[in-house]
């Protein structure tokens, strides 16, 4: 069995909710994920639920839409009194979420469109975003995938992963796999072994990745096991998903170190939400915290137009001056790029902030940190020889 730490703020929510669970039950991934909270009863018995958040979650339970769930160990990071708490806002669903507006759709991404078979999105020439299972441990309510997550929670057949092998190896050009979902690592080991292995067979997969939140919402899957068949996997990256400092736990901290040490370089991904994390303060104490923990701010997310999501998207000049606040004033590997994904398929662009002013001559006008002007001198033409 792997030690785990347990984080006060976790040990007093266990000792109020789940006295009876002995700590090798608690600290089992598997016991966490078959005690998710997922009915509006055992959401009324951990949080008082605002009328907005009850009519929500009855809702759903009717709509089959995005459901309601989060593991026991999340839930202990979740106010039970305040429903405008940032962690709170990001899994507890709320009225706001079945309006419409502007541009707002199912699939934004347009991953459909681009997708060869089911399970694989292939919008980019040199890598292919594989969706191994639609279920997730937690369920965020800005989830890009709302539209096919936690649908039954499938766990991918075999056969279902053999053609998207069989995709994978036809095309040379494929050195790049990013492994998605749903969370991959909700699969079991054996699962999880059995893809990774196939994928680091074929000869021109030079480079895996898994894109999880579970570090941070289940940190025990994070286990001695796991991290041996990472070993034999190399080169793996893992991003993992991040939303607010408060997430940085102890057991997070650990599992995160230990994702390191077992040689796993892991990138921090983030989705800018309104109330919950646009602020340079609290994205700054944010990436600090994962690069104690050697993880590196990867990407900072526009939150895409999903429908049901305006009441988390800011506008793009607030994620601009969130950047802005944090390039130069603090350590550059703390600066995650930021990324608006494009509708339809179009690809992430970067969107600045904008460094570079206007051309003068043989001049580039800069502006710096501190938002002074300087000139660069960078000529047209080649230089006159001297
Ligand atoms: C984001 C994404 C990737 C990975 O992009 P990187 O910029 O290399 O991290 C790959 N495929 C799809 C469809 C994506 O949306």
């Amino acid at each position: 069995m792997t030690d785990f730490i347990v984080d006060p703020v976790v040990r007093r929510f266990r000792e109020r909710h789940y006295a009876e669970v002995e700590d090798a039950q608690w600290c089992d991934w598997r016991w966490q994920l078959r005690h998710r909270i997922r009915s509006l009863e055992q959401a009324e018995q951990l949080f008082r639920l605002s009328d907005s958040e009850r009519e929500a979650i009855q809702q759903r339970s009717r709509d089959g839409g995005l459901p309601l769930g989060i593991t026991p160990y999340y839930a202990a990071l979740l106010d039970p009194d305040d429903p405008e708490q940032p962690l709170r806002r990001t899994k507890l669903p709320r009225m706001e979420e079945f309006l419409r507006s502007g541009d707002e759709c199912r699939d934004p991404l347009g991953e459909e469109a681009h997708s060869p078979m089911p399970g694989l999105v292939h919008t980019y020439p040199d890598k292919v975003l594989f969706l191994v299972t639609d279920f997730c441990a937690t369920y965020c309510r800005y989830c890009t995938r709302g539209r096919m997550v936690g649908q039954g929670e499938f766990l991918p057949e075999k056969h279902m992963w053999e053609r998207a092998l069989d995709y994978i190896r036809e095309r040379p050009q494929i050195r790049d796999v990013l492994l998605s979902g749903g969370d991959p690592l909700i699969l079991a080991d054996g699962r999880l072994e059995w893809l990774l292995r196939r994928l680091h067979d074929i000869p021109h997969v030079e480079f895996l990745r898994i894109g999880s939140k579970v570090p941070a919402v289940l940190p025990y899957r994070i286990t001695d096991e796991l991290l041996q068949l990472f070993r034999e996997v190399h080169p793996l990256f893992i991003s993992i998903h991040f939303t607010h400092p408060e997430e940085l736990t102890a057991e997070v901290r650990q599992a995160c170190e230990r994702l390191a040490d077992a040689g796993v370089p892991t990138g921090g991904q983030t989705v800018l939400l309104k109330g919950v994390n646009d602020d340079p303060e609290v994205m700054k104490a944010l990436n600090l915290g994962l690069l104690r923990v050697r993880c590196k701010p990867y990407y900072l997310h526009q939150c895409d137009p999903i429908e049901g999501s305006a009441h988390f998207r800011t506008s793009v000049a607030r994620g601009q001056e969130i950047i802005q606040a944090l390039h130069g004033h603090t350590s550059g590997y703390a600066v995650p790029t930021y990324m608006v994904d494009c509708a339809g398929g179009g690809g992430k662009v970067p969107v600045g902030p904008q460094y570079l002013q206007e051309r003068d001559g043989d001049y580039l006008v800069l502006r710096n940190y501190r938002g002074e002007q300087t000139r660069y001198w960078d000529p047209i033409s080649s230089p006159p020889e001297s």
